[in-house]
């Protein structure tokens, strides 16, 4: 009876491996139409200054409507994307979108910088410095105002390349952060490696923080290393009060989270700013 059921078992894992194949295999045939099919949006979502409340920037994160699966979440295709090579067509879709938008917005003294998502598949010929520089200078933007996010753990022989690629966008102005910060199995070895401007506070220290008297203490660490390395720090996945209070307390000057907005499309997101001008 248990081999039956061992057979079982296997046969059942074979198909919902074949299954996945499939998806995956379709999704990237889709994914190929979907930039030119308008598929594809940004959402922004404000990053505000924990103090006052006042919204300081947005990061841009990429949506995929697809025509029969509805939403497909970025965790999903984003990794096919990398994985496809199509992340260098997207990525700079949404670098030269998140910009015209960010024109747009400094224009209307509304949103002071964007940050965009770069995986490190697209480093370094995807988002060449040159390239960056050019962009901002023919939509009259100040490269301070473009954020890098980087996050991927990196193979040992993309390292150099990748801190080259740093190097010089940071050389021209550009800001870069390091997303999802303690997260993995190399933050501490990024910020060895690589100088970024700031420092994203995973989401998961923030969500426990309120009940798990170790997560604060785990945030106070980090908070004092990059107070030391004179890094800034950015806290996400605020939802609620309690913990912006805790944050505040510990001197955490930036966040972002559902307390403040969800991600939304730009003309919602419009509303919002449109609320909080001073
Ligand atoms: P991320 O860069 O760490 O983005 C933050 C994620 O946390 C977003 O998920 C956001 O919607 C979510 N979030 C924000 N506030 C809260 C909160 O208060 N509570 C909770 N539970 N979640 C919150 P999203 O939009 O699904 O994006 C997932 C990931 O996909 C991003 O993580 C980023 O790594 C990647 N991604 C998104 N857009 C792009 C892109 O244009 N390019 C690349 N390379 N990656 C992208
Ligand atoms: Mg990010
Ligand atoms: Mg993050
Ligand atoms: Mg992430």
């Amino acid at each position: 009876r248990a081999k039956e059921h061992g057979g079982r078992q296997v046969r059942f894992f074979t198909e919902a491996m074949g299954r996945e194949l499939l998806e995956r295999h379709r999704l990237e045939v889709d994914l190929k139409q979907a930039l030119e099919r308008g598929e594809l949006e940004l959402y922004y979502q404000p990053i505000v200054d924990l103090g006052s409340g006042q919204p300081q920037g947005v990061e841009c994160l990429l949506r995929w409507q697809h025509p029969e699966f509805g939403a497909i979440s970025p965790d999903t295709f984003i990794p096919i994307a990398e994985s496809s090579g199509l992340i260098q067509a997207i990525g700079t879709w949404v670098i030269e979108t998140a910009c015209r938008q960010l024109g747009d917005w400094q224009r209307r003294g509304w949103v002071l910088y964007a940050s965009v998502n770069v995986s490190t598949r697209q480093i370094p010929d995807g988002v060449h410095p040159d390239w960056l520089s050019q962009l901002v200078s023919r939509l009259g933007l100040e490269p301070e105002s473009l954020v890098l996010e980087i996050t991927e753990s990196l193979f040992a022989s993309e390292i150099e390349s990748v801190a080259a690629w740093l190097k010089a966008v940071r050389a021209l102005g550009f800001k870069v952060y390091l997303d999802d910060f303690g997260t993995g199995y190399s933050s501490l070895s990024y910020l060895k490696n690589f100088p970024v401007d700031t420092v994203k506070i995973d989401r998961a220290f923030v969500r426990d923080m309120v009940e798990q008297e170790r997560d604060r203490t785990l945030i106070r660490a980090i908070m004092a290393m990059c107070h030391e390395l004179s890094l800034q720090v950015v806290a996400e996945g605020i939802e609620n009060a309690v913990q912006r209070q805790l944050l505040s307390d510990l001197d955490c000057a930036y966040g972002q989270g559902y307390l403040f907005s969800r991600p939304l499309p730009a003309t919602e997101l419009e509303a919002f700013l449109s609320r909080h001008e001073t």
